[in-house]
């Protein structure tokens, strides 16, 4: 079952074509890892799935629903494709555990008691037991984007995107996210990752894409276009990042 269909989707910035006629079908249970030059589209293709952009041409439908069918709709996919961002975008005045809470208690409806309860759950899940209390200034980066991510499990999304998750982080805290979003994606959680962590795309993804220009370049399994990499731009765009 699809969750995700482009269909001739076109986004533009003024005269700026940055999504440019794509098509794209995402199944239930694919960890989709999209690479690409700087500039190439990847978060704004992030973006209107999650309805934080307005495409401009063609159709997206997220869970059955097309983004352009009103705003009580938008609601819901929200509700659905859930969102961590490269800045954590974390509440500064709220602790881990509030930061968590605040998604169920206010956009799932649970009582407060019960939305703590969750909330402590998954921050348990991310292996921050002893962090519940802590406020985002007082934890690593590492932490913030693991409490970030517990924040994005906590509506139960059906679909979690994830936008250079670890591209803030110092490379020695970056595994311990990765590991969260591999045992995630191991639990048959669909997902699309933004990252140009490329061992991450060959040992979790179960597809690549390679965006250029505001298209879909490549699209297929990790390995095979990693170690051909046949497409001379995708080649050279490796060896900037490995
Ligand atoms: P990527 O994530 O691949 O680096 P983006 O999707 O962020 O690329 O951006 C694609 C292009 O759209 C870039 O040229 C960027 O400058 C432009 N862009 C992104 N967001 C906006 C915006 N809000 N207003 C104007 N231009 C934007
Ligand atoms: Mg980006």
């Amino acid at each position: 079952m699809s969750i995700v269909e482009f269909a001739n989707v076109t986004k533009r910035f003024g005269s700026l074509v940055v999504l440019d006629q794509i098509d794209l079908n995402i199944e239930c249970g694919e960890v989709v890892v999209v690479i690409g030059p700087s500039g190439s589209g990847k978060s704004t293709l992030l973006r209107c799935i999650n309805v934080l952009e307005e495409i401009d041409g063609g159709d997206l439908v997220v869970d059955g629903i097309s983004v352009r069918s009103g705003s009580k709709n938008v609601r819901l996919i929200r509700q659905e494709a859930g969102m961590v961002f490269q800045q954590f975008n974390l509440f500064p005045q709220m602790t881990a555990l509030d930061n968590v809470a605040f998604g169920p208690q206010h956009v799932r409806g649970l009582s407060r008691t019960e939305a703590r309860e969750a909330a402590r759950d998954l921050l348990a899940k991310v292996g921050l037991a002893e962090r519940t209390h802590h406020y985002p200034s007082e934890l690593s980066g590492g932490q913030q984007q693991r409490v970030a991510i517990a924040r994005a499990l906590a509506v139960k999304p059906k679909l979690v995107l994830f936008d250079e998750p670890t591209s803030a982080l110092d490379p020695e805290l970056r595994h311990e996210v990765l590991r969260v979003m591999q045992v995630l994606a191991e639990e048959g959680m669909t997902m699309i990752v933004v990252t140009h962590e490329m061992s991450f795309a060959r040992r979790v993804g179960s597809r690549l894409i390679f965006m250029e220009d505001g298209k879909i370049a490549m699209d297929g399994a990790p390995a095979e276009l990693l170690d051909l990499a046949e497409n001379p731009r995708l080649r050279e765009f490796l060896q900037h990042v490995q």
